[in-house]
């Protein structure tokens, strides 16, 4: 199976000034799209050839396990913001907010935190378990929650090429403002 990059459901320019149409076109044109290449290119004529994507991320170790999971990790991300989306989660994934982190604001910076404090390339995610408890977590590189047996709801990357354009080395800046393009309908979605 080749693995195609998925469209994404907005224009280039639809998630500035947060997200500028340069970075779109470096992260997701360029960065992404490498990413699925080195995917194809690694999984042809190999017993991971009809795997799903899950799949070869739980089975996977260096080169393959970090390009599907980066493939994995920038279509979720991509695909939690929409210019005009719900800016406030709602429902039971609001409840399990504020019983977890006290409150969405409280949940909003210790996010941010954990991303700021994060060392190097990585994601800082927010996820569940079983029992619908949400964690958040630091990934170094390619890390990805799955793989501890979470299922992920959010996440934001903190790799330097996901905001050098925009906010040079601003990482808390650059995290801060993603707030305002996060569709929480989508994040909802996932629990
Ligand atoms: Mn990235």
């Amino acid at each position: 199976m080749n693995y195609e990059q998925p469209q994404l459901p907005y224009s280039r320019q639809a998630l500035e000034p947060v997200i500028s149409a340069e970075t779109i076109d470096y992260h997701y044109g360029k960065h992404e799209k490498a990413y699925i290449d080195n995917l194809n290119r690694l999984i042809k004529d190999t017993e991971f050839e009809d795997m799903s994507l899950e799949e070869i991320i739980a089975h996977s170790k260096g080169a393959l396990f970090n390009n599907a999971s980066q493939a994995w990790n920038h279509i979720f991300y991509f695909f939690t913001f929409a210019p005009d989306g719900s800016r406030e989660p709602q429902g039971d994934l609001r409840k399990a907010i504020d019983r977890d982190f006290g409150s969405f604001e409280n949940f909003k910076k210790a996010f941010v935190d954990a991303g700021v404090g994060l060392f190097g390339s990585g994601w800082v995610w927010l996820s569940r378990d079983e029992e619908g408890k949400l964690f958040i977590t630091q990934g170094q590189n390619a890390d990805n929650p799955i793989v501890s047996g979470l299922t992920p709801l959010l996440t934001f990357d903190v790799w330097e090429h996901a905001y050098y354009l925009d906010y040079q080395n601003r990482r808390a800046d650059a995290l801060t403002k993603l707030w305002d393009i996060v569709d929480w309908d989508i994040v909802e979605s996932r629990y």
